[in-house]
């Protein structure tokens, strides 16, 4: 192959923000790229760019082994895909779903003739093609097919395999979404906070990334105690000061006009622990309330 030759080739369905982005580093990274997307002026734009527009679904995945798909939800692919073969492909799909939705689309497409790998897109549209960005899409299912294609789904963004259960890729994604809404939440609160006092926003935000730099001990601390279920050793803050403690901020939220909603229910877990029985979860560390959530 001559330097100038075209690359793997590949399919791409879904043309919205981030399938456009994607899109892009491949043709710059020199891949034969076929696209399709329901609304065509956004497969013309890329075909102007270099890419061969598909005039329906079937036609595109036609065109490559690769298939990646990147639509707004599962429902969108059963309506793009339905009734196209997809004997001998490889499926890639960065459309993001929850595990279920990746585990039954993997049996889908194996009933179909495909392999197939999930995807759970750590980055937003910006982020895709800038490596120092640090995106990056979690994998799993195939790991033949990862194997295979390894190369090309590098092009977007960095890949984590996270192994070849179909559901873990999604499951990762929300694990990880999950611990930024909580955080989003937080911040929420503490601007809230302050709003109407003379205190500058500007000001604040430094003080806040620090603190929030310093408890993301908080990250392997949990994961330590989970591992061993030992939530007592080498205590520093213990449930029972802590839910004492959650009483000073839930009236600094009053005394502020603020509503608590936001943290009022990680305050109740910790409360609900703590009374269930406080001798034997006073002395705890937070991360014992964890065990409350699992239904
Ligand atoms: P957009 O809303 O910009 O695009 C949605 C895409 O899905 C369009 O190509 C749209 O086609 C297509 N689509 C919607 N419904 C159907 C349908 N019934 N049949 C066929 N095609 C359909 O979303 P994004 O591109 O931003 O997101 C795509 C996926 O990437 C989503 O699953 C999203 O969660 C995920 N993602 C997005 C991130 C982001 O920051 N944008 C971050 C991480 C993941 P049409 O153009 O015709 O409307």
């Amino acid at each position: 192959m001559t330097d100038n030759a075209p690359k793997n080739p590949l399919t791409l369905l879904g043309l919205g923000d981030m399938g456009t982005a994607l899109a892009r580093t491949w043709l710059a990274a020199g891949h034969a790229l076929t696209v399709w997307n329901r609304t065509t002026a956004k497969a013309e734009t890329l075909a102007a760019e270099g890419a061969v527009a598909a005039a329906s679904p079937a036609e595109a995945v036609a065109a490559s082994r690769l298939v990646v798909l990147c639509l707004l939800d599962d429902a969108s692919i059963d309506s793009a895909l339905e009734g196209v073969d997809l004997t001998g492909k490889d499926l890639v799909n960065l459309t993001t779903g929850t595990p279920a939705e990746g585990r039954a689309r993997a049996a889908w497409a194996e009933e179909r003739g495909a392999r197939f790998v999930d995807g759970g897109i750590m980055a937003t549209p910006t982020m895709i093609g800038v490596p120092e960005a640090g995106g990056y899409v979690f994998y799993s299912g195939s790991r033949g097919l990862f194997d295979t294609h390894r190369e090309v789904l590098e092009v977007p963004a960095g890949a984590r395999f996270v192994g070849e259960d179909p559901g873990h890729a999604a499951l990762h994604d929300v694990a990880l979404l999950s611990a930024m809404w909580g955080m989003f939440a937080g911040i929420s609160q503490a601007y809230a906070l302050i709003e109407g006092e003379d205190i500058a926003p500007k000001d604040l935000s430094p003080l806040l990334s620090e603190w929030l730099g310093a408890m993301g001990f908080f990250v392997g601390n949990a994961a330590e105690r989970l591992t061993s279920r030992d939530f007592t050793t080498g205590v520093v803050s213990n449930l029972a000061m802590q839910v004492a403690g959650s009483g000073t901020m839930l009236r600094t939220a009053e005394e502020q006009g603020v509503s608590a909603e936001l943290v009022s229910p990680y305050v109740e877990l910790m409360r609900r622990r703590l009374t269930s029985d406080p001798a034997a979860h006073g002395g705890e560390d937070t991360v014992g309330a964890i065990t409350l959530l699992k239904r």
